[in-house]
């Protein structure tokens, strides 16, 4: 089968996948140097609490601003990193500069923030994870809880036993894991039985249905439960509209993300956005009282 397929791309080879594949493999010299260049940012979606629309946590979402091309989505240079091997690299540097935020955000005054940062498997299998994490934390000095680790369930399936030890360190150090894109992923779900995960974070596209799709209504509410009965937090994606807000605080979710509260935005704009909130008494966004 796989000698056909060969066949078949090789035949159906356009001018557009030629410029792709062009595309691609410039990317990839690119990418080796944007890290020494500084062509890589971080932006920060806000998390809310559904129940009062206060911004209890941020994710960490890396940008890469090419000086040519542009704004390069992370769906394009992540799993080209994976691929190049610069991932680790690269994870590291996101990780330590999310930190180093957090510290200043807490050094300015602004409440105590939850910072999410998406980790891959590559360097969450190494087996000095634990160790650097726990080094990075007491350098920015910085209490363990404050941390979360969003690792998707392919990486946990490709790390068999020393995710496991990972797992239960982090769990004693006191950082809190994700399990990211929560029902994508081709994996059993038998790693929910060492109760070392702490949130799991429901997909977008179980969302993006609701409220008018059962099944995403079904999926989603057979999902909250799970949570509820493994004494999980559970945090929702993508949420866009009051009327997914309404069916997910209903069905019991607790914590939601998505554009309707706000899109990734800049430092600056966090420190905007709970600082307002501050004086008005109650650090929210958009609060969408629930349906009675
Ligand atoms: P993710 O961790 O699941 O992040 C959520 C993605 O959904 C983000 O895309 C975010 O901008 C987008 N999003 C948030 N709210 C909404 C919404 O209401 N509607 C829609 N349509 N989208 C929404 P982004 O920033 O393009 O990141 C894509 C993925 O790239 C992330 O998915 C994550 O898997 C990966 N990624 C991003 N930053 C890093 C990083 O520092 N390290 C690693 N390893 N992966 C990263
Ligand atoms: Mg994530
Ligand atoms: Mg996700
Ligand atoms: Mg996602």
């Amino acid at each position: 089968a796989a000698k056909t397929e060969e066949r078949n791309a090789f035949r159906f080879y356009s001018p557009r996948m030629q410029a792709d594949a062009r595309r691609r493999i410039a990317l990839a010299s690119e990418l080796r140097k944007a890290l020494a260049e500084d062509e890589f940012h971080l932006q920060f979606q806000p998390t809310v609490e559904m129940r009062s629309g206060r911004v209890v946590a941020v994710e960490a979402l890396l940008r890469w601003h090419h000086p040519v091309r542009g704004r390069i989505p992370p769906v394009e240079f992540i799993p080209m990193a994976e691929k190049l091997g610069l991932i680790r690299r690269i994870d590291q540097w996101v990780l330590q500069a999310a930190c180093r935020q957090l510290a200043e955000w807490d050094h300015l005054g602004l409440p105590p923030l939850r910072m999410a940062v998406n980790v891959s498997a590559h360097w969450f299998g190494q087996a000095n994870f634990v160790d650097d994490i726990r080094a990075l934390l007491e350098s920015q000095r910085l209490a363990a809880e404050r941390l979360m680790l969003e690792i998707t369930e392919g990486a946990i399936l490709r790390l068999g036993e020393e995710m496991e030890r990972t797992l239960h360190a982090l769990h004693a150090l006191g950082v809190g894991v994700a399990i990211d894109d929560f029902g994508t992923g081709y994996s059993s779900m038998s790693y929910l039985k060492m109760r070392a995960i702490a949130y799991l974070k429901i997909d977008q596209s179980f969302v993006a249905g609701l409220p008018e799709d059962e099944s995403d209504g079904a999926i989603v509410e057979t999902m909250l439960t799970l949570c509820r009965k493994l004494g999980i937090s559970p945090i929702a994606e993508g949420i866009e509209t009051e009327e997914q807000h309404r069916f997910l605080l209903r069905a019991g979710c607790t914590e939601g993300q998505g554009y309707l509260y706000s899109r990734p935005i800049e430092p600056e704009e966090i420190v905007q956005l709970m600082t307002v909130g501050k004086r008005q008494g109650n650090s929210h966004l958009r609060l969408v009282p629930p349906e009675v």
